[in-house]
């Protein structure tokens, strides 16, 4: 249920609707709009709780929330969450720019990439320090040492940064060194994991599982967002299908279908989705097109060296080059891709 407030309700009958709601056994979830409030009142109900509810004063009307998840749905939150860490700004317009090396391999390669990245426009920096690998062979990164380096490279360039986290007992950890945390695709359901995120103050960017449906993408949102953190960036990074030429198949009508039901925003990485480095910046370009509000993208100095994912990385140069093309699109369906304006020393804010 949404209890919709009247414009003007006070302080303390929207104080009274919070308390009514817990005292029906339901968790209170207000949202403080710029031309009213809600409260979203979310938990199995039992009885007539919109009866009970629309009784109160200052309250306009009760209604049901239709969509399968509640606070990361539009009809309880019309209004665009915008998400931002220092100069990146992602959400209502604003494009965040994440890129870097799928591993932290080395703070030679981290710190030029960083710079690399930075030059040519993006605005945060990513690299896996803890990587989950489909082979317990593969390289499994570089841990806390690899959390060092990008500490490092955000204190040389100013760039926020993201890296993965991979386990419940690893947030505090990661927490202390990111400034956004990524959950992974094949971490998208591990609900334990999504409830620590919850309740850390960072923002979280949430990768879809390979084969997981936009319902169970945006439910998994759900579990961050009940736990009190608001900031929650959506990824689409390829699904499996019959296709075998790309390494996923990117379904960019995941951008406009999720635009019209959440506020989240939603940012795509075209390295995983494509799996080829040569596809990558045009379906980079083709996501802002979409209505995506940032791109995740592999950069790595030498990707024929990289530790994994070099065959969908791109260099130095081809992120720039990649990045002239985005602007122009951008600026063809009235985006911003600058940085956000911010003063240096906010980066990496904690
Ligand atoms: C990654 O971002 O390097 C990664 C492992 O991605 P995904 O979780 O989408 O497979
Ligand atoms: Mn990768």
């Amino acid at each position: 249920m949404i209890v919709v407030m009247k414009q003007g309700a006070t302080d303390s009958e929207i104080k009274h609707m919070i308390r009514r709601v817990e005292e029906l056994g339901l968790k209170a979830h207000p949202i403080y709009g710029t031309e009213r409030t809600v409260i979203a009142a979310i938990g199995e109900k039992r009885g007539p709780v919109k009866e009970s509810l629309e009784s109160g004063s200052g309250v306009a009307e009760v209604v049901p929330i239709l969509a399968p998840y509640k606070v990361a749905s539009l009809e309880v939150k019309p209004e665009r969450t915008v998400v931002r860490a220092g100069p990146f700004s992602v959400g209502n317009g604003h494009l965040g720019i994440i890129a870097g090396p799928c591993s932290v391999e080395s703070e030679e390669q981290v710190v030029s990439t960083a710079r690399a990245v930075k030059a040519a426009g993006a605005t945060a920096l990513r690299g896996g320090a803890f990587k989950p690998r489909t082979s317990p062979y593969a390289f499994q990164g570089l841990k806390e040492e690899g959390l060092k380096i990008l500490a490092t490279a955000r204190a040389e360039t100013g760039l926020p940064i993201i890296t993965e986290v991979v386990a419940a007992a690893d947030v505090p950890l990661v927490a202390q060194y990111a400034d956004v945390l990524q959950i992974g695709a094949r971490n998208m359901q591990n609900y334990r994991l999504l409830e620590a995120v919850g309740i850390v103050n960072r923002p979280v960017i949430l990768k879809r599982g390979a084969s997981a449906t936009i319902d169970e993408l945006l439910l998994a949102a759900e579990y961050v967002l009940n736990g009190g953190n608001p900031n929650v960036i959506l990824c689409e990074r390829g699904i499996r299908t019959f296709e075998t030429h790309t390494r996923f198949t990117l379904p960019l009508a995941t951008v406009p279908y999720l635009n019209e039901r959440t506020h989240l925003p939603v940012v795509v990485d075209p390295s995983h989705g494509t799996g080829h480095t040569s596809l990558v910046p045009r379906m980079a370009a083709a996501a802002i097109a979409a209505g995506a509000d940032g791109l995740m993208i592999e950069v790595h100095p030498d990707p024929e060296t990289a530790c994994s994912d070099g065959f969908q990385s791109l260099t130095f140069k081809q992120f720039e080059e990649m990045m002239v093309l985005c602007r122009k699109v951008a600026e063809a369906v009235g985006k911003d891709i600058s940085p956000a304006q911010t003063s240096e020393s906010d980066a990496g804010e904690k």
